[in-house]
C-alpha cells in the first residue's frame, strides 16, 4: 500500500456522534451529527466512482445536499441497524423526496417486519407529515435484505458483513477498494465481552482503518453493560490484535465534550494502540495516504 495508484478509497465522516444529535459549543470541533460515513471508491483510469453510505444518522442530510449539488442521483445506503440515531437523517435526505433519484437500502428485516415494512413504520403520521406511500421514496427506493448475507457487491465494490452484539442486532461492514488492497471496517453499536472479540478481530484483520463504537470510557463502563456499546480500550485491543493501520474512535457519547474526547477517551485508546485518532465530522481521509499521514503525525488525532 502507500502512494497513489489507480484505485483510491476515501472515507468522509458526515456524522460521528452516537445516540442523539449534539449541537453546541462544547461539541463544535468533533461535531454533533449522528452516525453517517461515506466510502467512495474511485477508478482513476476509467474515471468511475462508487459511493457507499454507511448508516443514515443526521449527518446524512448534509451528505444528501452535497451529493445533489454535484449532480449525483444514485445512492446506496447500508444500515447497521434501525435505532433512531442511525435512521433519523432520512427525514431530511432530499434524494428521498426527489423522483429523479434512485436509492437502494441495504438492511436487516427485524422484529417480524420486512425492511420495507420498517420504513413504512418509520415514515408514519403523526410522527412525520407524510406516510411512506405518499413519498417519492415509495417509487424510487429498492430494499435489499441482508440478514443471511456474508458479502455483497455494489457496482464492483465488495462489502463484507459481520454480526455485532447489540439490542435487536447490528451488523458491521468492511468495504474494500476496487483492487482489494485497501479497506475500512465500520463496526459501531457493539458491546464487547470479557474476552477479546476474536470474530471481530478476524473480520478486521489488516484493515486500513477500523471505525469502532467507542462510546464510553473504560472507567464506569460497568454501569452501561447491556446497553450495546463499547470503549476505546476494547476498540484499541481489537485494532492491535487485527493489526489494522489506524483505529478511529466513533459514535461519541452525546455527554462527551470535545475536551472529554481529547483528555481521556483518546489517551485511553492510545495506551493500547498508538495509531488511534478521534473521528471528526466533515473530515475526509484518503486511505491510500493513511500510513504516510500517521507517520507524519506520530499517530496523533490529526489525521
Ligand atoms: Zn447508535
Ligand atoms: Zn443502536
Amino acid at each position: 500500500m502507500g502512494g497513489r495508484n489507480r484505485f483510491e478509497q476515501k472515507v468522509t465522516f458526515w456524522g460521528v456522534r452516537g445516540t442523539l444529535p449534539t449541537p453546541g459549543t462544547e461539541t463544535l470541533h468533533y461535531g454533533g451529527n449522528t452516525s453517517c460515513v461515506e466510502v467512495v471508491n474511485t477508478d482513476l483510469l476509467r474515471e468511475t466512482e462508487t459511493s457507499i453510505i454507511l448508516d443514515a444518522g443526521t449527518g446524512l442530510a448534509n451528505l444528501g445536499d452535497a451529493a445533489l449539488k454535484k449532480g449525483k442521483r444514485d445512492f446506496h445506503i447500508m444500515l447497521s441497524h434501525m435505532h433512531y440515531d442511525h435512521m433519523i437523517g432520512l427525514l431530511r435526505f432530499k434524494p428521498f423526496f426527489s423522483p429523479d433519484c434512485k436509492i437502494t437500502i441495504y438492511g436487516q428485516r427485524k422484529c417480524g417486519l420486512s425492511l420495507r415494512a420498517i420504513f413504512e413504520r418509520f415514515f408514519e403520521k403523526p410522527f412525520f407529515p407524510l406516510s411512506f406511500a405518499e413519498m417519492s421514496a415509495n417509487e424510487n427506493t429498492t430494499f435489499v435484505e441482508i440478514n443471511d448475507l456474508k458479502e455483497i457487491k455494489i457496482s464492483d465494490t465488495r462489502v463484507q458483513l459481520q454480526p455485532l452484539n447489540h439490542p435487536q442486532d447490528a451488523v458491521a461492514f468492511r468495504v474494500w477498494s476496487l483492487d482489494n488492497e485497501i479497506s475500512v471496517v465500520y463496526a459501531t453499536d457493539h458491546e464487547h465481552g470479557s474476552e477479546v472479540d476474536q470474530e471481530l478481530v478476524d473480520f478486521s484483520r489488516e484493515a486500513s482503518l477500523l471505525l469502532y463504537d467507542s462510546t464510553y470510557a473504560e472507567a464506569g463502563f460497568q454501569r452501561y453493560v447491556g446497553w450495546g456499546h463499547s470503549t476505546p480500550t476494547a476498540g484499541a485491543t481489537i485494532a492491535a490484535a487485527a493489526n489494522v493501520c489506524a483505529y478511529g474512535l466513533f459514535h461519541h457519547d452525546p455527554e462527551s465534550s470535545d475536551a472529554d474526547l481529547e483528555s481521556y477517551l483518546l489517551p485511553e485508546a492510545k495506551r493500547v494502540f498508538r495509531h488511534s485518532f478521534l473521528t471528526v465530522e466533515n473530515q475526509t481521509i484518503c486511505l491510500s495516504d493513511l500510513p504516510d499521514i500517521l507517520r507524519r503525525s506520530g499517530g496523533s488525532k490529526a489525521v
